[in-house]
């Protein structure tokens, strides 16, 4: 099962985390669910948090406090838009805290409408936790080697393994 095995490139990791913003309200965890099932040293976790858990093992229990620049990067202010409403393909569905692909020259982007004035639309681009520094307080449940075929699709298939 893995056990005493630590945590290196290339290991299928699971853990148990819990994730609280500077204000200490949760913002998301496992609790309930089964353990988050990466891939270490593929990019699947933010860097911050990857980085904290090398060479950790199973049973290691650690708080980690991430700056956003090593999270989900900085606020910017260039990603935030104000739209007529009247550009939305159906304007009165539009609501405030929704989320909509925006398509931009460089690709699409997810969207959340921040403000809503009149005809104005303000949509933010920015991921939902940018300019937020993060604690995780994780446990480590389970380290293995990545089988072949996680290696070969870049992610850990957990407990039930996986469909897709
Ligand atoms: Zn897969």
């Amino acid at each position: 099962m893995g056990e005493g095995m630590k945590i290196s490139d290339g290991k299928a990791v699971q853990i148990d985390y819990t994730l609280r913003n500077d204000k200490g309200a949760v913002l998301d965890s496992s609790e309930g669910r089964d353990p988050l099932a990466y891939l270490h040293g593929a990019g699947n976790i933010i860097p911050g948090l990857e980085a904290a858990l090398t060479g950790k093992e199973p049973g290691d229990t650690l708080a980690v406090t991430i700056p956003a620049a090593e999270a989900y990067g900085e606020r910017e202010d260039d990603l935030v838009t104000t739209v007529e409403r009247a550009l939305f393909p159906d304007p009165k569905q539009v609501q405030l805290g929704m989320r909509l692909r925006v398509q931009l020259e460089e690709g699409t982007r997810l969207a959340t409408v921040s403000a809503m004035v009149g005809d104005k639309v303000t949509l933010d681009m920015n991921h939902p936790l940018a300019g937020e520094t993060l604690h995780f307080d994780v446990e480590v449940m389970d380290v293995k080697d990545a089988t072949p075929e996680e290696q070969a699709h870049g992610h850990a298939h957990g407990a039930h393994g996986h469909s897709h």
